[in-house]
């Protein structure tokens, strides 16, 4: 098949130098931008998608052509199907899995609650099958979510804080995969790695984010609906730009420890870790659209709501002393940074998209 052939002549031969990494999710926003960084600087990449149809497909189509144009080919198979992930692994020696591959979204689990139980729950568990009968067992470093803090009212929240309040079936699956993980950490001495990501944003990013259908629905005339707290206060997000948020996840394989596939009886446990990878430095959203309005040149058409019940947590804010000691973790990028990125980014894409739609 296409990817064997891909393998063999750049993954596979890559193996025995450095780092060799099955990326899942690599057709997503933050898949794209960490494979991206791991070819860059030399790693073996390869990528699994099941280019889901949660938002626009091109945007994944385009992502993927991106990737190829650097050197990076994505498998296009699902997190559940075992005899493909058996077979890519009896072709690869992946030394490491960056597992990023999920339904992401708070709001869309109440209309689609399986499709999170398919990927966050069942995926997850088959990935981690195969990786306990991988020879050799890969590290993994995977992708939680700060949304595991749910309704706990203390900020900012650090690692050990209690995660018993989920507030959506998202937050609840990615909880669950925390537990999961720690179980076949234990039973099987798989090195694992959980990162707990902060609202990312930034280029070739998700349009089902806020800071991006603000962009398009500001550019359009179109009104932006801003939700604010019972008592009027104000919602809030620790916004965290991509390129942070890839470095540490490259901090976090770079620092994993292998798998002792002892499940702890004589090598030693093996490692697992939780970190929160925010900016520690949460931004209202009535600010984050006076930024947009600023760097669009365009007034928004403000609607103020009172927050529904939808899953939404009213304010998210990272300490990020833990990554900061064990990673080296230190993000570096303000909002306003980095929407220029994104804002830039986004006109030279959809002017591209537009001539592209034009010409047929
Ligand atoms: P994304 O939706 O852009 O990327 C996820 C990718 O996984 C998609 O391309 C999708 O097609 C693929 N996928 C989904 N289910 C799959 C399956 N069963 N098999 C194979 N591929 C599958 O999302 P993202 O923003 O890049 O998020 C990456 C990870 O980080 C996810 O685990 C997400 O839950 C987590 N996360 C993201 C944020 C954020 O702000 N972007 C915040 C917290 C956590």
């Amino acid at each position: 098949s296409d990817w064997e052939r891909h393998v063999t002549r750049s993954a596979r031969r890559r193996s025995d130098s450095g780092m060799t990494v099955l990326v899942t999710g690599a057709a997503g926003f933050v898949g794209t931008h960490v494979s991206m960084a791991l070819k860059r600087r030399g790693d073996g990449v390869l990528g699994l998608d099941n280019f889901n149809l949660y938002y626009e497909p091109t945007l994944k189509r385009n992502r993927q052509k991106e990737l190829q144009k650097n050197g990076v080919f994505i498998v296009e198979g699902d997190l559940n199907d075992k005899p493909l992930l058996h077979k890519l692994f009896d072709v690869v020696a992946f030394t490491h899995v960056m597992h990023l591959a999920a339904q992401a979204g708070v709001r869309y689990a109440m209309q689609n609650p399986s499709s999170y139980i398919h990927s966050n729950i069942a995926g997850l568990v088959n990935l981690l099958e195969v990786c306990k009968s991988a020879n050799p067992q890969p590290s993994i470093v995977w992708a939680s979510s700060s949304s595991v803090y749910g309704l706990n009212s203390k900020v900012p929240f650090s690692e050990k804080d209690r995660t018993d309040q989920p507030a959506s079936l998202y937050a609840a699956t990615k909880k669950a995969g925390e537990e999961i993980a720690h179980t076949y950490n234990h039973i099987y001495g798989l090195s694992i790695t959980g990162l707990r990501f902060f609202t990312v944003y930034g280029p070739w990013g998700r349009p089902d984010m806020a800071y991006f259908f603000f962009t398009r629905d500001i550019l359009k005339g179109k009104v932006i609906k801003i939700y604010e707290t019972a008592d009027h206060g104000s919602v809030a997000r620790d916004f965290t730009y991509i390129d942070d948020v890839v470095k540490g996840c490259l901090a976090a394989l770079d620092t994993a420890k292998k798998s002792t596939g002892s499940g702890g009886k004589k090598k030693g446990p093996a490692q697992f870790r939780i970190f929160n990878l925010g900016n520690t430095a949460p931004v209202p959203v009535s600010e984050l659209v006076n930024i947009l309005e600023k760097l669009l040149k365009v007034k928004a058409k403000r609607l103020v709501l009172p927050m529904p019940r939808n899953g939404d947590v009213k304010f998210t804010h990272a300490n990020i002393s833990l990554a900061h000691r064990e990673l080296g973790y230190r993000p570096t990028t303000d909002l306003e940074t980095g929407l220029k990125k994104f804002v830039k980014w986004y006109f030279k894409y959809y002017k591209e998209e537009k001539k592209k739609i034009s010409a047929w």
